[in-house]
């Protein structure tokens, strides 16, 4: 391997080190459940909920927190935010069926998204808060709530295009809302609807890390409101969407030395960093870089709800630079957030089983992993995070074992020798030598690249082994896992910490009660 390895150590939380300190139980779970897995961990969601409620406890701020549906699949961790005080923003049909199947109350739902006309009839069926893309929704929702005599619909106006007050810097643009400066319109359109429709409140969601751009936002909503209330209209609720973000790698600096490195190999000064000089957007023309850097900023320390507790400290220009959150607290506004990946962090990992290692084509090349998954099974390449997965090798326990056994001396048949080759042997200790490895999946696609990164790993992997993608359960998880080549997709398990130890059950078996484990039935009195 040329040069020093260049690693993106995925950042882990106590639960996730935890689960990845368990190399029995994962095998155990890829043997019998089939590779690639998904495990998602329930109480971390509840963990994070926590996190975010501090921070409007901090700012003694009231309103929901919204889990993003979108982000993940699972009904363990929809399940388990039922029991919580958390709401779900559900964006299809679908969505809305299992949140209400979850347990969350009509009055703990927000529909969100392109809307077909059946998503539109339970919403408003099951009296569901529905944030209203543009006029045309809102006469579609007004007309079926006429048609099919259903309950008052409560509405949230989602909005874009803000613009700040003094430079003209318009907010990113938005395939989604209706641009502000539309607003009377729609406003109009709302009170010709009173029958049908109740305001109460107005929405945005940006898809952008920067904070001004959603502080733009946020006071432009302040003023919307404002100008509701001098229409008579009682709107109360600001709901500020998601894009929170997660912080992905543990060291700050492996993240700098890795884009420099990256911007070097593109530039040529070092070889290659990723499959046939892949740039991730940057190119090289005539010996300088052109475009950027099309990656999520995997080092982000200001993400989730400190990313949330910023944004609430913003000065507000046109309110005489007043903090956001003095605002919101002055005229008793509800705050509500719709975090997807934010709520999800360290709330999962995937697991791939090693298929194949192959030697390197030439000296110093890197090694070629064959995975039992596909690139789709695998989403953080998607979503342009890099992280390094983290080798589960099979083996090392059984040797481990073998050898504790074989030096107990209260063992039948007491065999030293045999103990120490266990120890030295290639499973007990693996050579701690780092390789350089391509990650390939199982389809027959020239394409099928998990990462089309070299991956530095600090031990060579060997078929049977498991590669653990860590932190994948915002998105990254069953986002864009597909049937293709009529292959499985991954099954989910979901997985708690009971009495020193950890359990788990399939996705779909979780229940809140399911963790309680023995005590739920001891309560019954069934032992
Ligand atoms: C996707 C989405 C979210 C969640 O975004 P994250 O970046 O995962 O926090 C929230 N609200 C709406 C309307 C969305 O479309």
């Amino acid at each position: 391997m040329g040069g020093q390895p260049l690693y993106l150590a995925p950042r882990l939380g106590e639960r996730l080190s935890s689960l990845l300190d368990s190399p029995g139980l994962l095998h155990t779970l890829v043997d019998a459940l089939g590779s690639p897995l998904n495990v998602v961990v329930p109480d971390q969601l509840s963990a994070n909920l926590e996190q975010f409620r501090s921070v409007y406890g901090r700012h003694h701020l009231s309103g929901q927190v919204l889990f993003a549906h979108k982000a993940n699949r699972s009904s363990a961790l929809l399940r388990r935010l039922a029991a919580t005080g958390a709401g779900v923003d559900v964006a299809s049909l679908g969505e809305l069926q299992h949140a209400l199947g979850a347990g969350f109350t009509p009055d703990r739902i927000t529909a969100t998204g392109p809307k077909n006309p059946e998503f539109l009839w339970l919403a408003a069926r099951t009296s569901v808060t529905v944030a209203v893309d543009g006029r045309a929704e809102l006469e579609q929702l007004a007309a079926l709530v006429r048609a099919h005599a259903l309950p008052r619909t409560r509405v949230l106006l989602r909005l874009s295009g803000f613009e700040s007050s003094g430079v003209r810097t318009l907010s990113r643009r938005s395939r989604f809302g209706t641009p502000v400066q539309e607003r009377k319109e729609l406003l109009t359109a709302v009170e010709r609807h009173a029958d049908a429709v109740e305001l109460t409140g107005v929405a945005y969601h940006l898809d952008t890390t920067s904070l001004t751009e959603k502080a733009t936002a946020l006071e432009g909503c302040l003023r919307v409101l404002e100008e509701c209330r001098g229409r008579g209209m009682r709107p109360s609720v600001v709901d500020i969407g998601g894009g929170f973000g997660a912080d992905y790698l543990a060291d700050g600096e492996q993240w700098e030395r890795y884009t420099t490195a990256l911007t070097d190999a593109v530039l040529g000064t070092r070889p290659p960093l990723t499959w046939g000089g892949h740039g991730y957007g940057l190119r090289n023309e005539a010996g300088t870089i052109r475009g950027s850097l099309g990656l999520y900023p995997a080092h982000r320390p200001v993400a989730g709800p400190r990313y949330l507790d910023e944004l609430l400290t913003q000065p507000a220009a046109s309110f005489g630079g007043r903090p956001l959150a003095a605002l919101l607290l002055e005229h008793l506004y509800d705050l509500h957030v719709e975090p997807g990946r934010a709520l999800l962090d360290q709330c999962g990992l995937t697991l791939a089983r090693v298929l194949e290692v192959r030697e390197p084509e030439g000296p110093g090349g890197e090694l070629l992993v064959r995975l039992a998954a596909k690139a789709d099974d695998v989403g953080l390449e998607e979503h342009g995070v890099l992280m390094d997965p983290v080798v589960v090798p099979r083996n090392r326990n059984r040797n481990l074992d073998r050898a504790r056994a074989a030096m107990d001396p209260a063992a039948a048949h007491e065999d030293p020798a045999g103990a120490r080759q266990a120890l030295d042997g290639d499973f007990a200790a693996p050579a701690a030598e780092p390789v350089a490895v391509h990650l390939f999946g199982t389809l027959c696609l020239e394409t099928d690249l998990i990462t089309r990164r070299t991956v530095f790993l600090p031990v060579r992997p060997a078929p049977g082994d498991l590669l653990a993608f860590a932190n994948t359960a915002g998105y990254c998880m069953d986002f864009h896992a597909t049937h293709a080549q009529r292959q499985p997709v991954a099954r989910k398990v979901a997985a708690w910490q009971e009495g020193g130890g950890w359990r788990w059950c399939l996705d779909d078996q979780y229940w809140p009660t399911t963790s309680l484990g023995a005590a739920g039935y001891d309560m019954g009195g069934v032992q």
